[in-house]
């Protein structure tokens, strides 16, 4: 615990907390820790803001940061301050997470291999699938080819699963790569609405409204936004029969909607189903597979193109998941043509 002024001075604090830092008591006295030598540059905005939010509200939230040890060492901490009523002075806390940002990296690490390792017999296993299937069609086994268009199924299902690993882990260490083009969004939706209806028996997937959307980003990676919100809207409304699917222009935005019927999320979990491997479990409800992972990978493909991500709905009374896009500009629209020409003198220099 500390109690510093707004200048971001330590005014006092609690052993747990020189001891994290690396002070002595007398430094504290002497009045050496400041917030700001002691924060990283990369942090330096965030604790700003942090800061902000503190005099303009009386408290700054939740937030986790680094701060800097006297011997240099980073220290992940998380951190909540709050002012004290009339005074320039405030109240906090700083937990030591290092070792909690210790497991999740080595859960990342895990993931990340465990999800390679994977990808080789399944791939292997899909191949030869195909190459029993075809076999199987030349004989007219119609029993043998209905069960492998079963295991077929599954085997989809786990491609599914450890190419979303996959991307989550790609995500942590920024390795995810996208592909920039401008591409035809009812298109795309069109395309997908029509590829999913196939695949289920149980709902109409209706597309209602369209409009000449023209968007900038990766088409496939768009594309998978849209297909984890209809396989979600599917699958948690196993009562319902209809999926809406809507796209509109919204000033400068496209806005893509995808609504059910079904259990709807509750006000509390609402923020909370876009973090990683987070489900709702609500006593007494259906438990659904899925490794809570979904939600996540599609609030970062569109927050990679400055877009958003969010739900409206009331537990029992099904769900809307909405997201944007920022519909192409000239500016975009102009770049490939300045790369061409950036191109073709250079090729004149050559
Ligand atoms: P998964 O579906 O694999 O659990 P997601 O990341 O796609 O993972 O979703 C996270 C959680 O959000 C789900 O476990 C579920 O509790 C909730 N959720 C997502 N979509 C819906 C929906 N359409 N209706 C109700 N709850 C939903």
């Amino acid at each position: 615990m500390f109690i510093s002024d707004f200048a971001g001075t330590f005014l006092d604090a609690n052993d747990a907390f020189l001891d994290i830092l690396g002070y002595t008591r007398e430094e504290l006295q002497a009045g050496t820790i400041q917030r700001d030598a002691l924060t990283p540059p990369e942090f330096y905005s965030l604790s700003q803001n942090a800061l902000k939010t503190l005099q303009e509200t009386g408290a700054s939230g939740t937030y986790e940061k680094e701060y800097l040890h006297k011997s240099g060492k980073r220290i992940p901490v998380l951190i909540a301050v709050t002012r004290i009523e009339q005074t320039d002075t405030c109240i906090g806390f700083v937990l030591d997470i290092s070792e909690r940002k210790e497991l999740d990296k080595r859960k990342d690490e895990f993931i990340s291999m465990a999800s390679h390792e994977l990808k080789t017999p399944v791939t292997s296993l899909k191949g030869f699938l195909g190459l029993l299937q075809r076999r199987l069609a030349i004989h007219g086994d119609e029993q043998a080819l209905h069960y492998l268009a079963r295991m077929d199924a599954q085997v989809n299902r786990l491609t599914k699963l450890i190419s979303d690993l996959l991307d989550i882990s790609k995500m942590q260490t920024g390795q995810l790569v996208y592909r920039e083009e401008r591409f035809d969004l009812d298109a795309l939706v069109q395309e997908i609405v029509e590829n999913l209806q196939g695949t289920t028996q149980t709902h109409h997937l209706l597309l209602e409204r369209q409009t000449r959307a023209e968007v900038f980003g990766d088409r496939d990676r768009i594309g998978q936004v849209l297909i984890n919100l209809l396989n979600n809207a599917i699958k948690y409304s196993p009562q319902a029969d209809r999926v809406l699917v809507r796209v509109a222009k919204d000033q400068n935005k496209a806005l893509v909607s995808v609504q059910d019927f079904g259990i709807g999320v509750a006000k509390e979990h609402q923020h909370k189903i876009f973090e990683r491997f987070y489900q709702v479990t609500d006593p007494g409800e259906k438990t659904y597979p899925g490794l809570g992972i979904g939600l996540y990978i599609s609030c970062e493909i569109v927050k990679r193109y400055n877009g958003q991500v969010w739900v409206e709905s009331k537990k029992d009374e099904g769900a809307t998941f909405y997201f944007t896009l920022p519909l192409c500009s000239m500016d975009i629209q102009a770049k490939p043509f300045e790369m061409d020409e950036i191109l073709a003198k250079i090729a004149k220099h050559v």
